[in-house]
C-alpha cells in the first residue's frame, strides 16, 4: 500500500500521531477534523496514500467506494443521518486542498448553507 512518510494523514493511518477516530476498517479510517467547521466535522481517509482525485485509478476502486460506505456509518454514529450532511472532497488550489492525501469531509449538525460560495 502506497505511503508518504511526510504525509500527516499517512501518519494518522499508521498511528504515529493521534487522532480522534470514529471508524476504521482495512481500507479507510475516519476521525474528527482538528479544526471543525461544523458541529460534526469528520474526515474519511483512504489508508493508501492517494494525493487527490486527480490520481484516482481503477486500482483504488475498493478504497474509493469504501469512503461512501464509511460515510454512511459515520453519519449514523454521529447522529446526522436523518438531519442531513454534506460530503465534500477538495481537489487542488481552487478548492483549497491543504492536505495532499485524498480525503472526504463529512459536515453536519446544522443547516449547511449554499453548496458553494456565491459568485
Ligand atoms: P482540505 O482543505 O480539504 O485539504 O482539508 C484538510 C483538513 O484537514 C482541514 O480541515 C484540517 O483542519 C484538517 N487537518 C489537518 N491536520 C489534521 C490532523 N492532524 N488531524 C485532524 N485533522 C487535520
Amino acid at each position: 500500500m502506497a505511503r508518504d512518510p511526510n504525509c500527516v494523514f499517512c501518519k494518522i493511518v499508521a498511528g504515529e500521531i493521534p487522532a480522534k477516530k470514529v471508524y476504521e476498517d482495512d481500507l479507510v479510517v475516519a476521525f474528527h477534523d482538528i479544526n471543525p467547521r461544523t458541529p460534526v466535522h469528520i474526515l474519511i481517509v483512504p489508508k493508501e496514500h492517494i494525493v487527490s482525485a486527480n490520481d484516482a485509478t481503477e486500482a483504488h476502486r475498493d478504497a474509493l467506494g469504501q469512503l461512501f460506505i464509511a460515510a454512511r456509518q459515520v453519519a449514523e454514529s454521529t447522529g446526522v443521518a436523518k438531519t442531513g450532511y454534506r460530503l465534500l472532497v477538495n481537489n487542488g488550489p481552487h478548492a483549497g486542498q491543504e492536505v495532499m492525501h485524498l480525503h472526504m469531509h463529512l459536515f453536519g449538525g446544522q443547516p449547511l448553507g449554499p453548496m458553494v460560495m456565491p459568485r
